[in-house]
């Protein structure tokens, strides 16, 4: 039977994992932190669990759908209809929906019609191909005008972006347009969790992995991986040594690029170096009060700190998290910024003014409790014509194989395709 080690316990490693073990295969995990689940990791919050970063699906994601299903768990997701807002120099407004665009106030009627235009111009688009070698920032405005492109579109590329956003490819806003819009309703956006939070999934995936034989290596350092004959041979610090015919690599690139550095061409890796990411900080506030009647608030004023907030109670009940208000803040920044660096409290000190400017009522008083997280590769910053620098998940080193978030293209990064890309690898494997 062939053996194979997958590097990174994220949902793309533990997708591929069942999918190979459900078709016989043996299969050790290395993870370097002491849980599974990677981004999907949850803290222990009011004798609850809660996503260190705001978490939802959407009705389209089929393969996060399917893998539920697959392990008896359906009745877990329950969906909510949940209300999207949009915070511009003008004030906060309702947004996301066919009757809130024609209430929304700081657009001229003449540049609703653009916005509506090109968005179905936008829908109507099948083969990303063709848009992939033009930036968003030059579609859009060639196709809506420079009004709709600053009051709606550029805040939410500088919001993910920063000051990648006029390089980003108008295939990236089409996979996310196409996605965000797939979960519509009149009356909002349709949004699926998983009861008890997404950890409880990540625990069912453990336990299903364990009794099929696959070996979970948790706060596991891998000091070597290299090849003898044509046997792949990883050995850990932990002292454990052991032979495959396949390696899976589900780590951040460069990572990658330090372990198997003699294994790649200069081709790999040089795709490995060009893409650059955006980083994560993103700050959980539980308070007494409620914010707003928003889940998602989108912020259009470039001069705030951060992009956006996820009021996950107007998800979910507030009883499940000791009758508190849950508010991610959340902040796509570079590593190199100062803020990256900043403790939750200096996070929280720095961003007050700009909560009170969306509700003059937001008193720190109200705050229980303070959680800050980061994610240094969290955004891939995708650039025209990505589809010619994107790595292949088949390396040219025989048995070796990548499968990252970079791969993921032309949709944004999700569960829903870590867990695609994840079988995808396994199916190449099992063809072999
Ligand atoms: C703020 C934020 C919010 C998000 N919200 C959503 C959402 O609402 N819905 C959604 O679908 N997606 C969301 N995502 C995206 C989603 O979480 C990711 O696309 C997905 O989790 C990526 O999974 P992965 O397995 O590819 O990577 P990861 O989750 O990063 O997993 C990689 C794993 O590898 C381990 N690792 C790293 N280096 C080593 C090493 N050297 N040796 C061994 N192990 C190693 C890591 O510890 C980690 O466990 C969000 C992402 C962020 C940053």
């Amino acid at each position: 039977m062939k053996k194979i080690a997958i590097i990174g316990a994220g949902y793309t490693g533990l997708s591929c994992a069942k999918h190979l073990t459900d078709n016989g295969m043996e299969v050790d995990l290395y993870e370097k932190t002491n849980q599974i689940g990677g981004m999907v990791k949850c803290i222990d919050v009011f004798n609850n669990r809660i996503e260190k970063y705001y978490r939802h699906i959407f009705k389209s994601d089929k393969y996060v759908l399917e893998l539920i299903r697959s392990l008896n768990k359906e009745s877990s997701i329950k969906w909510y209809t949940t209300k999207m807002g949009y915070y511009s120099k003008e004030g906060l407004y309702e947004f996301g929906t066919p009757i809130s665009l024609l209430k929304y106030k700081p657009l001229p009627f003449i540049d609703k019609i653009r916005f509506g235009k090109a968005y179905l111009k936008i829908k109507l688009i099948k083969d990303y191909k063709k848009i992939e070698n033009v930036t968003a920032e030059d579609w859009i405005i060639k196709n809506s005008g420079k009004n709709v492109y600053e009051k709606i579109w550029e805040p939410l590329l500088i919001s993910k972006f920063g000051k990648a956003k006029d390089q980003i490819s108008m295939a990236w806003l089409w996979g996310k347009i196409n996605l965000r819009s797939s979960s519509g309703k009149l009356e909002g956006e349709s949004l699926g969790y998983y009861e008890g939070s997404f950890s409880r999934l990540t625990d069912t995936i453990n336990d299903y992995l364990i009794e099929k034989g696959c070996n979970i290596f948790l706060n596991s350092n891998i000091q070597q991986i290299y090849k003898e004959d044509s046997k792949w041979i990883i050995e850990t610090e932990e002292g454990l040594k052991k032979e495959y015919d396949f390696i899976v690599s589900t780590i951040p690139y460069n990572s990658s690029i330090d372990l198997f550095k003699k294994y790649l061409t200069e081709e790999e890796k040089q795709k490995m170096k060009t893409l650059e990411y955006t980083s994560a900080k993103i700050l959980i506030i539980f308070m007494k009060k409620s914010f707003s009647n928003f889940y998602w608030m989108n912020i259009g004023d470039s001069s705030f700190p951060f992009g956006g907030i996820m009021e996950h109670t107007n998800m979910i009940d507030k009883s499940n998290y000791g009758d508190n208000t849950v508010l991610y803040i959340s902040n796509y920044l570079y590593k190199s910024d100062d803020e990256y660096n900043l403790s939750k409290e200096e996070l929280l000190k720095l961003y007050i003014p700009y909560l009170k400017k969306i509700n003059s009522n937001f008193d720190e008083k109200d705050i229980v409790r303070l959680e800050c997280f980061e994610e240094e590769y969290a955004q891939p910053i995708i650039k025209t014509n990505y589809s010619k620098d994107m790595l292949d998940e088949k390396l040219n080193e025989e048995g070796l194989y990548i499968c990252t978030m970079g791969q993921i293209y032309p949709e944004d990064r999700g569960i829903n395709y870590a867990i695609r890309e994840g079988i995808n690898v396994a199916k190449l494997i099992l063809k072999k």
